[in-house]
């Protein structure tokens, strides 16, 4: 018997069945949209849209369906009269499903359309408007997406916090008054500790921008996941203009990294590590749970704190590029020959404040989301306009970086995210920081050497035990529950203030 037969349950078989159909559907999607940011020709772009837009109504149609409703229903209530366990995959699978379908059916039609409309024209407005450091031009459809985001929050009221049912869609049952109590903490620990790095000589890093040749480069990176235990044979690592993961089952998953002859570390061998991190979580969900909504994952959160755990816990750290620095000598000869595997490790952990988000280091990067988090806030409260937007940001750009961008292409501009529509999502971000070292403690009580393990070249033990406490159970509980199953603590960012000054108390001679 299979594990989903056990559930005696006409209605739950029947929607079990539909729901894997969607999900393959689902899966279908990400392969057009993986081959889209790869090897499409660029000609092939509204083509593609409308492939894309055509299947994504579709499973949206099927999926939120009264009938589905019904299911969904008439399984939840078989479910709780044949007393089926919390600790059940088949309640589990009910959890997810019905926020998902709450979610599909709270929205009306004419909104979701008239929305992907607005962020498509959106999109195309803010590239021009970065192109052009002309921040004007953006703001009319900024002002137009956050009316409708106010409006969205009103399908799911009543609610605490305007905020909280757009945090809810990437981090299901996070409350914004948590959020802004854990980033309180975090901002003032975190500007402290930049300013006393900033009273201490810099590191020298100038080396990690010497040529590495590109082929060697992908060679490397490809052998390293490998030996760290991402599977090739369920796996594979390509290229795009923004590193990205995605999945099509357990059994496809697909990396990309880039590629730049003068910056192989940053572009490379971490975003390989990253990106590394989310397919390791994917690989290692229970397969009975493919093709099922419990396959991907708790939430954003709890996935990012798997991606910067692989990225900077383990591959930021001294015992990893002790290990590491004779595997690049032995790639690149000569490449790094002046330089010490210690000096390798203060380069590569140097802290500086900059504009931009996506290049920030372990200390500054916290403070980019809480800016753009608060903010968020601000507009959707409605005590923030729009055109005041870029002077409230580079107010904030100098109270938390020390930093005035000398432009709005170096500011407002610089993400993606808002013209998308995407409000609630950068927090998950800075969760994740928190939540992996959270996670990382714990499991060094089992693994009590991971260090010297890793600084040995393995990685088995502590690959071994977040697939058993963290991969395995996929989306089976509910973010916060499982941060407290696995470490029996709620979110706190205690843990990884400690992490930030031991390690940088150290790497900059800090006395404070
Ligand atoms: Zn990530």
């Amino acid at each position: 018997m299979g594990p989903w037969e056990q559930y005696t349950s006409e209605a739950f078989q029947t929607l079990f069945r539909e729901v894997q159909r969607f999900t393959r559907y689902v899966y279908i999607l990400h392969v057009l949209s993986w081959d889209q940011e790869t090897y499409m020709p660029p000609g092939a772009t509204e083509a593609r849209a409308r492939q894309i837009s055509t299947l994504a109504s579709l499973v949206h149609q099927e999926a939120s369906s009264p009938r589905i409703g019904e299911l969904l229903a008439q399984a939840e209530a078989d479910a709780q009269a044949q007393g089926w366990g919390p600790d059940s995959d088949a309640v589990g699978f009910l959890r997810e499903f019905r926020r998902r379908y709450d979610r599909m059916t709270k929205v009306p039609v004419e909104w979701v359309q008239a929305f992907s409309k607005l962020t498509s024209e959106a999109q195309v407005a803010w590239r021009q408007a970065r192109a052009e450091n002309n921040f004007a031009r953006f703001a009319p459809y900024l002002e137009r997406i956050v009316a409708m985001r106010r409006e969205y929050a009103q399908f799911f009221a009543p609610y605490d916090h305007i905020y909280d049912p757009l945090l809810d869609e990437f981090e299901p049952g996070m409350k914004t008054a948590e959020v802004q109590t854990v980033f309180q903490q975090l901002r003032e620990e975190q500007v402290r500790l930049i300013q006393a790095i900033r009273e201490r000589p810099q590191v020298p890093n100038a080396f990690l921008y010497r040529a590495f040749a590109v082929e060697k480069q992908r060679a490397f990176v490809r052998d390293l996941l490998a030996h760290i235990g991402f599977d090739f044979h369920r796996g594979r690592i390509d290229e795009s203009a923004h590193p990205f993961t995605t999945s099509f089952s357990i059994y496809d998953v697909r990396l990309t990294i880039r590629t730049a002859e003068t910056d192989f570390f940053r572009q490379a061998l971490y975003s390989g590590l990253h990106e590394m991190g989310h397919g390791l979580y994917i690989q290692g969900v229970d397969p009975a749970y493919d093709e099922t909504p419990l396959m991907g994952g708790a939430s954003l959160g709890v996935h990012e704190s798997q991606s910067r755990l692989w990225e900077n816990l383990v591959g930021r750290s001294r015992a990893f590029i002790t290990w590491l620095y004779p595997r690049l000598e032995q790639t690149f000869p000569g490449t790094l020959a002046d330089v010490s595997p210690e000096d390798l490790y203060r380069g590569i952990n140097r802290v500086e404040p900059s504009y931009i988000r996506i290049e920030a280091d372990e200390v500054t990067y916290n403070l980019h989301i809480m800016l753009r988090f608060e903010l968020e806030i601000a507009l959707l409260e409605g005590t923030l306009r729009v055109q005041d937007l870029p002077q409230a940001w580079n107010e904030r750009m100098q109270a938390y970086l020390g930093l005035t961008p000398p432009d709005d292409a170096h500011g407002v501009l610089q993400d993606i995210h808002w013209s998308q529509g995407a409000f609630g999502y950068f927090p998950t971000y800075a969760l994740g920081n928190v939540m992996g070292v959270q996670i990382w403690e714990r499991m060094t009580q089992d693994v009590p050497d991971a260090y010297e393990q890793i600084q040995a070249g393995r990685f088995q033990d502590v690959l071994g035990w977040l697939q058993a406490h963290i991969y395995r159970v996929g989306a089976k509980y509910p973010p916060k529950e499982l941060l407290q199953r696995v470490t029996g603590q709620s979110l706190q960012p205690k843990p990884y203030l400690d992490y930030l000054w031991r390690k940088y108390r150290d790497i900059y001679g800090l006395t404070a």
